[in-house]
């Protein structure tokens, strides 16, 4: 496949492929805009068919972090970096070190986090070799840390505007929430979810995780396989992209979708698909920015976590405002959402 050819290129800055010899690292860090700040956005560790998927996984959620770091209004710009795991590279204190050193060679035009199959521990590796590396523990009252709990309050808050919007509710009080992967993120969602008397359906390809919840609180486990297609108010996806297309969107039954995972739109079409059955869809970079706001505050140093916390709690005024422009104008949220953003880097810092 072409890169510059490739129908996910979208301008990107640079990008940049890593290979280390005595891990067996492979990387690629994407930086598809600079000019709000630093690429700002997280490593995923995950197996990939092909060297295509991953590239094509990169172009896309480093875009999706310059939307959501514009909209969050944050001083980053977008990037995202992809370490293709496989068994010849197994996680270990040296790879990440590697993969730090790679970070460090962009010399600060890419920032790095957690993403989905990498740790704070993991972090502190990384932190070993560059400086240009957020996500890391933290002193008790700064910002920092663990960005998954943030993520999980910017979007049980979200998911609370999208019921008012939508359902002309206050209260989760008895709504029906499916929760789509219960890792990081969609654990604490659950809590939250719970606290505020939702009804809770959750899906997982973890079994252990999927008992963490059950152990703790009331929720029915539903196969993978049927999660998306459940009979409830609200369907909240946590785990991968991907899963909005033109074959499962006639078949959700949920009236909202809202929840922490990245790019759940195939394509921008499915976002004017889901308006037309008249299904509220939380724009995914807008809900789910509460932890790269958090990854802000301890980057930059400036933010205590009590700014963090009401940093986070702009997300569903944000969210509030585009609901009622879809509703005023008839378009669809993530057109709305993309039209914003585009705005905000076109101004320039
Ligand atoms: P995670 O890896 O901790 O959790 C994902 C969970 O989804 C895992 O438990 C995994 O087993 C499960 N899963 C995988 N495939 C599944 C399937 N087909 N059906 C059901 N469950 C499945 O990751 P996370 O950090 O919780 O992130 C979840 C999503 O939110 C990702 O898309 C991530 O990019 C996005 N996100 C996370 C953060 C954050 O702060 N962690 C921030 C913004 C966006």
């Amino acid at each position: 496949m072409g890169v510059f050819s490739h129908a996910e290129f979208d301008n990107h800055e640079s990008l940049h492929y890593f290979e280390d010899a005595a891990t067996g690292l492979r990387a690629i860090i994407a930086v598809h805009s600079t000019v709000l700040g630093p690429a700002a956005g997280g490593t995923r560790r995950w197996v990939y068919a092909s060297d295509d998927d991953a590239l094509t996984d990169v172009l896309r959620l480093s875009r999706g972090m310059t939307y959501k770091n514009a909209v969050a209004g944050l001083q980053f710009g977008g990037g995202k970096a992809v370490i293709l795991a496989n068994e010849r590279a197994p996680k270990s204190p040296a790879l990440f070190r590697a993969f730090g050193r790679a970070v460090d060679s962009i010399g600060g035009r890419y920032v790095t986090a957690e993403d989905v199959g990498c740790s704070v521990d993991d972090m502190r590796y990384v932190r070993e070799e560059t400086e240009f590396v957020s996500g890391l523990p933290h002193d008790e009252g700064d910002a920092g840390g663990d960005p998954s709990p943030w993520t999980a309050i910017g979007c049980f808050e979200g998911i609370q505007a999208a019921v008012k919007a939508r359902l002309g509710r206050d209260s989760l009080d008895g709504i029906s929430v499916a929760v789509q992967g219960v890792g990081h993120v969609g654990i604490y969602l659950c809590r939250h979810l719970h606290e505020a008397g939702a009804k809770l359906f959750i899906s997982d390809v973890n079994r252990d995780n999927l008992r963490m919840v059950t152990e703790e609180m009331p929720a029915e486990i539903v196969a993978p396989a049927d999660l998306l297609f459940a009979d409830v108010d609200v369907l909240a996806p946590c785990a991968l992209g991907n899963i909005l297309t033109s074959a499962t969107i006639p078949r959700i039954k949920a009236k909202i979708i809202a929840g922490a995972a990245n790019n759940q739109l195939a394509t921008a079409e499915d976002g004017a698909r889901l308006a037309e059955r008249e299904i509220l869809y939380a724009p995914d970079y807008v809900i789910n920015a509460g932890g790269i706001i958090s990854v802000a505050g301890e980057y930059y140093g400036t933010s205590s976590e009590e700014q963090v916390r009401a940093d986070v709690g702009r997300i569903k005024d944000r969210l509030l405002e585009i609901f009622e422009t879809a509703r005023a104008t008839g378009r669809p949220t993530n057109e709305l959402a993309d039209e914003l953003a585009r705005k905000i880097v076109a101004a320039g810092p």
